[in-house]
This record gives structure tokens, sequence and C-alpha cells, in this order.
């Protein structure tokens, strides 16, 4: 059975109804903390309100809870014409809509990294 495609006004309308979540938030990748200097500078990210960092299929991110300066009141980009890049590339199957997860892990605070990372971090310091 083939499915059928959002045209441009119905995504526009997911978009908007979703709240813009993606616009709301950024992810860059990170290296894997792999000595106790890397683990106390993940700490330290985690340390600041609105970060938190992920590990996706092995890869780790920083992410970053902010709005983007160009989301209107009304969720929709102001600056749809010249937007950055990696908008335009944005992926579907990034679409964070309805709560998907899109991480293996997840780490809100210094405490969660801890739980994960600070047994292995004491054997290896
Ligand atoms: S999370 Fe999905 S539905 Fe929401 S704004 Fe981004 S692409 Fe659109
Ligand atoms: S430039 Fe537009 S599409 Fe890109 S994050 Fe900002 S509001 Fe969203």
């Amino acid at each position: 059975m083939s499915r059928r495609r959002f045209s441009s006004a119905e995504r526009d309308a997911l978009c908007i109804a979703c709240g813009a979540l993606c616009c709301k938030d950024f992810a860059i990748e990170i290296s894997a903390p792999s000595c106790h200097k890397d683990a106390e500078r993940i700490r330290w990210y985690l340390s600041h309100e609105r970060t938190r960092v992920f590990i996706r299929d092995d890869h780790w991110y920083l992410l970053v809870a902010n709005r983007c300066r160009h989301l209107g009141q009304d969720n929709r980009c102001t600056a749809h014409e010249s937007r950055p890049d990696v908008c335009r590339r944005h992926s579907r199957k990034e679409c964070e809509r309805g709560g998907r997860v899109f991480y293996d892990h997840l780490f809100n605070a210094p405490q969660e990294f801890d739980a994960y990372y600070g047994r292995r971090d004491m054997i290896h310091r």
C-alpha cells in the first residue's frame, strides 16, 4: 500500500501545530569521552541550563535548547527565503513531532551522565 505524500501546505500546518519543535534547539556533534578530562567537559556542558547531551548510533551530541531568533510568535519561520542550509536540509527522519525519540541515551544533568559513565571513568582515571 502506498502512502499519500503531504502537500507543502499540509507540512506547514503540521509544523505549526507541533509548535516548531525543531526550531527551538540545535545539536552539534562532540567527541565521545575517552578520558577523565573529556568526562569533565561533558559534566561542564550539563551544568548549564537548557543543555543536554545525547548519544545516537555511537555518536555524541551537545543539545542546546534555545529558540531560533527567526522563529515568529506564530511558529512560522520569518526568514524562510534566507534560512540556513541546515534548515533546508532538515530531514523528515529527524522530525521530533509527537515526542519521537531520536537518541539512544539522553543526559539531562551531570548526575545522569555520572550514573552512565562515572564507574568507567573511575577505573580509567
Ligand atoms: S519537529 Fe517535525 S513537525 Fe515539528 S517543526 Fe520540526 S519538522 Fe515540523
Ligand atoms: S531559520 Fe527558520 S527554519 Fe531555521 S531554525 Fe530558524 S525559524 Fe526554524
